[in-house]
């Protein structure tokens, strides 16, 4: 099971405008921005702190 799975990740792609605000304030750094400019949860072992 992925990490968007684990974590109910999911964002509504009739309403993300494609900001990438969320990618640039995730403490984790779990969440990039795709080719398709929706953010993806990148896996990982445990929530944590990367800054
Ligand atoms: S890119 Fe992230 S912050 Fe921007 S609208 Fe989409 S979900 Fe919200």
């Amino acid at each position: 099971m992925g990490a968007e799975e684990k974590t109910n990740f999911t964002v509504d792609a009739s309403k993300c405008i494609r900001c990438g605000r969320c990618v640039a304030v995730c403490a984790g750094i779990v969440i990039e921005q795709g080719e398709d400019g929706l953010p993806h949860m990148l896996p990982f072992e445990r929530f944590g702190w990367r800054g």
